[in-house]
């Protein structure tokens, strides 16, 4: 099926279920954002603890390294010096000699200090360099020249060699440069002091995090300990690069949050207001009873409420997305309705909606109204056909009945008519007739006496007796076409006299708005019953009411104020003053009776009525005798005239028993 132009709401398709979670949706990115940040840190501070460890186990490799180094340069000095001692025994040489033997030079050029030879009663013999000799310039600008340490060689004819030597020197021959590079290595005492160092009496920040592994020099050194301070701190977490992206992440991710928060406030704010005019709309929807139904341009329905949808028997989607012929066409009638479909799209249906005949699915006939507007988008295009349509079937069903019922009425009251017609043309021919008989049998015995030397023609004779017996059998068939016509006897049974009034003036309603006719009825609830013929007491009513409103219909003299006029009929029943009647009182602000009085109103065929028969009151006097009441009229008290009809109010057998024990005793 081919996507509709345009796609108006679908029933099936309001009010998708509320998402509760998604109110609470816009956390989401904070919360996984935080998660990575965790992720982030523990990650960081693992990896500062890998490298604080790998640091921390190379820096102890180094150091014993550095250690055994030292140790090594330290021995070989001693091994030199115990060499040097040797050679001096070996040579006996004098001081002089001892000042210039290459070894005691190069020691001092290594990093001694000074070189003292002892005798066996420890005097110096010899002390190099020599007190007024300037000292190493490269030794002197050590500061740490003063701390300085001695190795010992003892001769074996008593004495001994001291060659004291600055640490310090020793230290920076020993540590490579990428070591001193890496490391600030110092010589410090088991107190901490500073025997020497690589920095150079610099003071070694304390920063946190900086790793030191102290070794200690026993037994080439006593109470000395190698101290190396890794240069390179590992940073601490906290402090790294990645901490302070995580930082500026986690701000912007905040307002990110702050943002999203507020959208999705107002999303939902907004879904709630359209939730709230959804449900309305679908209420006011499901509560019409008016079907609805829009179609794109090429007639295909796109949507259709279900009012529609049960008016015609069809589900919502088998209506939705149907070209025509639609499936409530009905079958008989198709070509019709594709043409009628045509004009419509045409934008030719009438503006004040067209009357047609749709078929329910179950075959029913369906009377329907429809109004057809055009549909029109946000922009201002029309985009289709919006038709409203009215179920009007049982109106149509109501309104044929109706119109049958008037038809029958009419029928009645014409039957009743021409009954009462041939009553009073019986009665009126009855005496004529009579007579014409009673004259021709005179005539005939006065004939038949005569002399009977002159009997009468026969052929008169003859003919009298004919005209005597046609005449009888002329009155014979009026009485029998009377007695046809009327030969409904009255149904005399009790009931509501209000209700035979309302059932009447029912009838009449249409007519009397369109007339412009108000009626208005005041009806004593607390009437008693009467016993009458309901039809024919119904009858007298709608004459009445029919009279009064030619009444008002009739050109007045002062037409102005006629046409100014509210025309009006009010029709009461009450019960009469002695309790015994009850009565019906039509009356209007018509034209009045302008002194006739009721006799010549009720005679046959008096009517003032351009297409009048004159015979409706005359039909209405002998109904209301027929029920042993009485009709009357008069004017009435705002102008106009009142007909007034009264009926015996139905007697209880018991209330009549009473009556009579009554009588008797008096
Ligand atoms: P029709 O209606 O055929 O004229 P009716 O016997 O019903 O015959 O009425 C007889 C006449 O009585 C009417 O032509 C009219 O002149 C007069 N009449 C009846 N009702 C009224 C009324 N409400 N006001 C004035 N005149 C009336």
């Amino acid at each position: 099926m081919p996507e509709p132009a345009f796609a108006p709401p679908h029933p099936a398709l309001a009010l998708p279920p509320r998402p509760r979670l998604r109110r609470g949706l816009w956390a989401l990115p904070l919360l996984l954002s935080l998660a990575f940040v965790a992720a982030v840190l523990g990650w960081l501070r693992a990896s500062e603890q890998a490298e604080l460890e790998e640091q921390r186990a190379e820096l102890i490799s180094d150091a014993l390294s550095l250690e055994a180094q030292f140790s090594a340069r330290i021995e070989r000095e001693a091994g030199l010096l115990q060499q040097l001692a040797q050679n001096l025994e070996r040579r006996s040489q004098a001081p002089p000699a001892f000042a210039a033997a290459s070894e005691v030079q190069q020691g001092l050029h290594r990093f001694w200090v000074s070189i003292t030879w002892l005798d066996a009663a420890n005097r110096i013999v010899a002390h190099l360099p020599e007190q007024t000799q300037a000292p190493d310039a490269r030794i002197v600008n050590t500061p740490s020249v003063g701390l300085s340490a001695h190795l010992q060689a003892r001769l074996a004819k008593g004495g001994a060699l001291v060659a004291r030597y600055s640490p310090t020197e020793v230290l920076r021959q020993t540590v490579p440069w990428w070591l001193a590079r890496k490391y600030d290595v110092r010589l410090v005492d088991s107190f901490g002091g500073v025997i020497a160092s690589t920095t150079e009496g610099r003071d070694l920040p304390t920063l946190p995090g900086r790793q030191t592994q102290r070794t200690s020099l026993e037994p080439t050194l006593a109470d000395a300990y190698l101290e190396l301070s890794a240069r390179d701190r590992v940073t601490p977490w906290y402090r790294s690069f990645p901490m302070t992206m995580v930082a500026g992440f986690v701000v912007l991710i905040g307002a990110i949050t702050w943002m999203l928060r507020r959208q999705v406030r107002d999303v939902s704010r907004a879904e709630r207001a359209w939730r709230t005019e959804a449900a309305w709309r679908s209420a006011m929807e499901d509560s019409l009873t008016v079907g609805l139904r829009a179609r794109d341009l090429q007639g295909r329905l796109v949507y259709v409420n279900r009012a529609l949808a049960d008016m015609v028997g069809w589900s919502l989607d088998e209506l939705v997305g149907r070209l025509p012929p639609m499936p409530y066409w009905p079958p008989d009638s198709v070509e019709q309705s594709m043409q009628r479909h045509e004009r419509n799209m045409a934008g030719q249906a009438p503006r004040g909606g067209y009357e047609t005949r749709w078929h329910h699915r179950d075959g029913r006939r369906l009377d329907v109204m429809i109004f057809e507007a055009p549909l029109v988008d946000a922009l201002g295009r029309q985009v289709g056909w919006m038709g409203s349509i009215l179920d009007i079937t049982e109106p149509k069903r109501l309104l044929d009945r109706e119109r049958g019922q008037t038809e029958t009425m009419a029928h009645h009251a014409r039957l009743t008519m021409l009954g009462e017609v041939a009553a009073t043309l019986a009665h009126e021919l009855n005496q004529p007739l009579t007579a014409i008989s009673s004259y021709s049998a005179g005539v005939l015995n006065s004939l038949q006496r005569t002399d009977a030397a002159q009997p009468a023609d026969p052929l008169v004779l003859r003919a009298l007796q004919r005209l005597g017996e046609q005449a009888a059998q002329a009155g014979r068939i009026v009485q029998r076409i009377r007695a046809f016509l009327t030969r409904r006897e009255p149904q005399l049974e009790p009931g509501s006299l209000n209700a035979i009034v309302e059932g009447g003036v029912a009838l009449l309603q249409r007519e009397l708005e369109r007339r412009g006719v108000q009626l208005s009825l005041q009806l004593d609830a607390n009437l008693p019953e009467v016993v009458a013929d309901a039809v024919l007491v119904e009858q007298v009513v709608i004459n009445l009411v029919r009279n009064a409103s030619d009444a008002l219909a009739e050109p007045d003299a002062n037409s102005d104020a006629a046409a100014l006029r509210e025309r009006r009929i009010e029709v009461r029943t009450l019960r009469t003053p002695d309790q015994r009647f009850v009565r019906i009182d039509v009356s209007d602000n018509g034209p009045g009776l302008q002194g006739r009085r009721i006799e010549a109103l009720c005679a046959p065929f008096y009517s003032t009525k351009v297409e009048g028969m004159g015979m409706g009151l005359a039909i209405c006097r002998s109904i209301v005798e027929a029920h042993h009441g009485a009709l009357d009229a008069h004017e009435a008290p705002g102008g106009g005239a009142c007909f007034s009809m009264t009926l015996p109010v139905a007697v209880s057998v018991v209330a009549v028993a009473a009556e009579a024990a009554e009588v008797a005793a008096a």
